[in-house]
């Protein structure tokens, strides 16, 4: 098979939304009018976002589904995407089940593949994404103010506790491995969440590198700080046997959840808990905005200081 009759088996779907999609040197996109577009790319390296054994129907749905929680955490609406593959073969087996898990999530959250490149190289996937927002709605880093309350959806930890394991620094039940394991692998980008905020959250982002890192972006955007309080941050139930440390790590400074981080006044409080009620989603109020600088965390009065605040790819 030919870079163009995979392109075409696998990743040529007929236009919907665009005005010309897959097939021609660019595709051609018009935004609704009074409508922003929020971009976003994130790419994947085999070994250092996934596991080389990593189920590649699995892999599909990541690739994308870490690109649409960007949108979330946008609250845009997804619209278009692109997908760029380094291929070190071509593995009919493998495209067809990575195109499954694609195409799976991409037809759920109603966003349309309108283009991409495809080459010969070491295992990568680059995405891009391209989301609409009412114009001025969308979610900053940037609108945070001291005294709104710090919220943030779901549970923490299970991702970072399954490489935890794979990595043979923790160990876990088996059941609970098999959930972290699915967070790790099939993260659900929380779009419903994001559109809901518009109007009510005054900052949000996606925790990708970790809950404190990704807090302290808003901290730096906002002009603020935060205090967190520990009994209020919703660990995963799975991480309930492992040691308090590793589990602290793991909840404040465990990447790859991409559970929603937010700010709110706190007059919104009602109506984030009936959003809760509504979405079938908890949201957890974890804290506060402060002056000043630095995200601290606390646990019955005492500070709490993780070894490491969060991933970053280029650290020492
Ligand atoms: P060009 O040579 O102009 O860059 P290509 O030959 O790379 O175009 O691609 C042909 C068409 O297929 C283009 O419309 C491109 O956007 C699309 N395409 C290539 N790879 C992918 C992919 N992995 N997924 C979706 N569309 C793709
Ligand atoms: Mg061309």
């Amino acid at each position: 098979m030919n870079e163009f009759e995979l392109i075409a088996r696998y990743f040529n779907r007929p236009a919907r939304r665009a005005i010309l999609g897959v097939g021609d040197d660019a595709a051609l996109l018009a935004p609704e009018p009074g409508m922003q577009l929020a971009v976003s790319a994130d790419m994947l390296v085999e070994g250092r976002h996934f596991f080389p054994d990593v189920d590649p129907e699995a892999l599909g749905h990541k690739a994308l589904a870490v690109n649409l929680s960007d949108l979330a955490a946008m609250g845009a609406d997804p619209s278009w995407c692109t997908l760029s593959l380094a291929l070190p073969c071509v593995d009919e087996a493998w495209l067809a089940a990575f195109a499954r898990g694609f195409h799976a999530l991409a037809d759920e959250a109603d966003i349309e593949l309108v283009g991409g490149d495809t080459t010969r190289g070491p295992l990568t996937i680059a995405v891009q994404v391209a989301g609409a927002v009412p114009a001025g709605q969308a979610l900053l880093r940037s609108g945070g103010t001291p005294g709104d309350d710090v919220w943030v959806s779901g549970t923490l930890g299970a991702a970072a506790a399954a490489v935890a394991v794979r990595n043979g620094d923790a160990s876990l039940p088996d059941e609970a491995m098999r959930a972290c394991l699915g967070r790790l692998d099939r993260p659900t980008p929380r779009l419903a969440l994001g559109r809901a905020l518009r109007g009510l959250a005054s900052a949000a982002l996606d925790i990708s590198d970790g809950l404190l890192a990704d807090l302290g972006h808003i901290g730096e955007r906002s002009a603020c700080g935060a205090e967190l309080d520990w009994e209020e941050i919703p660990a995963h139930p799975a991480l309930a046997s492992l040691p308090e440390a590793v589990r602290q790590q793991a909840v404040l400074a465990g990447g790859d959840d991409y559970e929603l981080c937010f700010t709110a006044p706190a007059l919104h409080r009602g109506r984030l808990q009936a959003l809760s009620q509504t979405l079938g989603l908890p949201l957890s109020r974890i804290g506060r905005l402060v002056g000043g600088q630095g995200v601290r965390v606390f646990n019955a009065g005492q500070r709490l200081t993780p070894a490491r605040a969060g991933f970053d790819h280029f650290a020492a």
